[in-house]
This record gives structure tokens, C-alpha cells and sequence, in this order.
């Protein structure tokens, strides 16, 4: 069986579903993935944080440039709100005088130990002398983002194939043929949005890749509701990214904020780093974790200067690159799509992403 169309793009994340429904409006897009559901991977296992003031530069900006679309999704893209306010609060101990002015310089301000515990009670103000919040952060709907780019995608004509895992990919005269098991796809253009395995599929396509590297995060889900109600609590992140905990409804994911070099494969928690957190945890709240509901991890892939990969690659014709994004894949989504989707179709960057500084050159796969 032979399917074709204008653009394939691989992998079903929050990068491939996004860029298939900015695409679908103007091309007959194919999306394959690998996974039984779309979001299976990175996506689906993200702390979900809209964090304006996290990451490199460019991050900072491709996130600024999507805080419009979060906050006013388009009409009709979906029901309920992309973003709820939840605020960030770095806690830190006498020694962590250097973080404390990382966190000023990037705009976070200090609150008293009295405000600090009012945002959480159960803060040990003995061990945790210094507070600094950001107001401007907000939990993230992942769910509801992903399945609205998907319906986007296919009310446009879009087909998502899910268990089609590109298994081979051969450069034709007219583009490409990507062989998945009982299938094959063509294509003028295919797009790399395969995360964590975007290399692989560069050297399926007979390129050397980028040197993508994941890097395993691990978190846990904790029952604290017997004790306190948690659902108002802010993300709070140790000083030096040294753990960090946040609601989910009225439970607490915690996590190492572990950043383990691994080959690509479908992440499992490292335990150890897990218990760590917990005694950090226990540390600050005085809470001794001794049931943990649920593990999980995942891979955040970065190049090797932290800033995504997103462009056509010049050493062959019709491939596509968008990966990379690091831990900020679905905060930057709205406007890395739109930009990719301009670059895909060989235009500009859009003036509304451009303005908060993005260039071409600082995303391009040749600039290694
Ligand atoms: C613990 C954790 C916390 C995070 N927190 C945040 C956060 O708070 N905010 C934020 O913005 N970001 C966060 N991130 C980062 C974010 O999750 C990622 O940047 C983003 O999900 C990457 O999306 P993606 O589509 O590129 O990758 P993925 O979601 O991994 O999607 C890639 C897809 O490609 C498919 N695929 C791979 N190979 C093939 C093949 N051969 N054939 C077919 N399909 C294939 C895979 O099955 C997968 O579904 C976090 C990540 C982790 C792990």
C-alpha cells in the first residue's frame, strides 16, 4: 500500500502535531507515529509549566511569542483554557546567595519567609531562609493542547497514522519514500519531529544528524491530601534546580530535575535520583514520603547549545528538522510551529515571532 501527499511529518509530539495543524490549512499532510497514541513520549510526560522567564534566549523569546496564543487561543481551537495562573517560588538556604541573584536578574522578586508560607504552610523557615516568586507562570493544559492541534490537523484533511513506525526512508527524484511496516508514504517533504529519536531519522535519510542528546528527567506522584490541600500550591523549585515539586489536582509530582545523558528509548525513573528528591522534600515540608502512586520519565533533548533545530538541512533536498526543544517544547509550541511552518513553505520568519528577536540562523540544523 502507497499513500501520498505534499508533507510527511514524523512523530506525533506536541512538535509534529502542532506543525500538522499550521501545515494542514494549505498542504495534504501525513503525520506518522510510531506509538499506539500521539503525545506517548516528552509530551505526554512534561511537568506542563508555562515558564516566560525559563531557558536560553531564543527559548525566552519563542515563549514570549506564544503567550498570546495561550492566553487567547484562536477561536473554535478548544473548549476549556490552555493556561491556569500557578506561580513559580524558588526556595532557598543561606548558602545559595548566588541563585538568589540569578533568580533577581531574571525578573523574579524576593517575598517575605511570612508570604512564603502563607503560599505554603508547610515550609521549614529554618532550613529555607529566602523566597523569590514569579507571578507570571501558569500551568499548561498539554492534553487539551495536543488533541485540539490533531483536530485541527484532520478538520483541514490532515491523517494521523498511529503504529507507523518509519522503519526505512530512500531519497527519490521526486522526494522521498518512507517505509513503515506494511506501508509506504511519499513525499516531496518530510519533517523531522521525531524528539528524543530525530537523529535516527536523519540517518535513515542518509544524513550524520545533529548530535541531538536526550536527557532522562524522572518524576513521582505523591499523596498529600490526608495532610494538606496542595491543589493552590506554586511550583517550587530548590535554588540550583536541585528539585522541584508542583500540584497536579490535589497530589504532588516531585522531581530530581534530573538530566541523565541517555541513548533514546522509552525512559523509566531512576530511582535513586527519586529518593534524593524525597529527602529533599521531606527536608522542606517535613513530610516523610513513604508510598509514591506512580513513576514515570522523560527524555528532553537538546542540541548542543540548548537552542532548538528547526530549518530545511542543506545537504540533501526536502528535509526538514524540528527538534531540540529541550524541556521548553510545549511552552514554545505555538510560535516554533508557525515558525516552522513559514520556513517549511520558504517564507519569512512572521513578523510577531520576529520582533521578540528569533533568528533564522540561531535554529538552523547547518549551523553545526
Ligand atoms: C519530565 C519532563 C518535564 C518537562 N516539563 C516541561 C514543561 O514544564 N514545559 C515545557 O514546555 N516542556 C517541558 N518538557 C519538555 C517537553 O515535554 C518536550 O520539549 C516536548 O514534549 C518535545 O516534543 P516532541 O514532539 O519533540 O517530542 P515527543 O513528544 O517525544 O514526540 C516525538 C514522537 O516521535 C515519535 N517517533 C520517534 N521515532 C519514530 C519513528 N521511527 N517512527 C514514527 N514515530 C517516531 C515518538 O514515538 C514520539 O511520539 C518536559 C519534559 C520532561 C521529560
Amino acid at each position: 500500500m502507497e499513500t501520498s501527499s505534499d508533507i510527511i511529518i514524523i512523530g506525533a509530539g506536541i512538535a509534529g502535531a502542532s506543525l500538522a495543524s499550521e501545515l494542514s490549512s494549505d498542504h495534504n499532510v501525513t503525520l506518522l507515529e510510531r506509538e499506539d497514541h500521539a503525545g506517548y513520549h516528552a509530551t505526554g510526560r512534561s511537568a506542563a509549566i508555562f515558564l516566560p522567564t525559563y531557558g536560553p534566549p531564543v527559548i525566552q523569546a519563542l515563549t514570549q511569542a506564544s503567550s498570546d496564543f495561550f492566553h487567547h487561543p484562536p477561536q473554535g481551537f478548544c473548549d476549556t483554557p490552555l493556561l491556569s495562573p500557578r506561580a513559580m517560588m524558588m526556595i532557598a538556604k543561606s548558602a545559595d546567595e548566588e541563585h538568589i541573584k540569578e533568580a533577581l536578574d531574571i525578573g523574579m522578586h524576593e517575598v517575605e519567609m511570612s508570604e512564603a508560607s502563607n503560599r505554603i504552610p508547610a515550609l521549614n523557615t529554618e532550613i529555607y531562609i529566602k523566597a523569590m516568586v514569579d507571578d507570571d507562570t501558569a500551568d499548561i493544559d498539554v492534553d487539551v493542547l495536543l488533541h485540539a492541534c490533531l483536530k485541527k490537523a484532520k478538520q483541514n484533511g490532515g491523517t494521523l497514522f498511529r503504529r507507523a513506525e518509519v522503519k526505512q526512508i530512500e531519497k527519490t527524484r521526486g522526494g522521498w519514500r518512507v517505509h513503515c511496516k506494511d506501508h509506504i508514504y511519499t513525499a516531496p517533504i518530510i519533517v523531522n519531529a521525531a524528539g528524543a529519536w530525530a537523529d535516527e531519522i536523519a540517518v535513515m535519510a542518509g544524513l550524520p544528524g545533529c548530535k541531538l542528546q536526550p536527557k532522562r528527567r524522572s518524576a513521582a506522584l505523591i499523596d498529600v491530601s490526608d495532610k494538606w490541600d496542595v491543589t493552590n500550591w506554586p511550583l517550587t523549585v530548590g535554588a540550583g534546580d536541585t528539585f522541584y515539586f508542583r500540584p497536579m489536582g490535589n497530589k504532588l509530582m516531585i522531581s530530581p530535575a534530573d538530566e541523565t545523558i541517555v541513548e533514546p528509548h522509552d525512559a523509566w525513573a531512576d530511582d535513586f535520583a527519586l529518593a534524593q528528591a524525597m529527602e529533599l522534600f521531606g527536608e522542606a515540608t517535613g513530610f516523610e514520603v513513604n508510598h509514591v502512586e506512580h513513576t514515570w520519565a522523560g527524555l528532553r533533548t537538546f542540541a548542543r547549545d540548548g537552542n532548538p533545530v528547526v530549518g530545511f538541512d542543506t545537504q540533501t533536498e526536502g528535509f526538514f528538522w524540528l527538534a531540540g526543544q529541550g524541556g521548553y517544547g510545549i511552552q514554545t509550541s505555538p510560535a516554533l510551529s508557525r515558525l516552522a511552518a513559514a520556513l517549511v513553505q520558504q517564507r519569512q520568519i512572521p513578523g510577531d515571532i520576529a520582533k521578540f528577536g528569533v533568528e533564522v540562523q540561531t535554529l538552523s540544523p547547518n549551523r553545526f
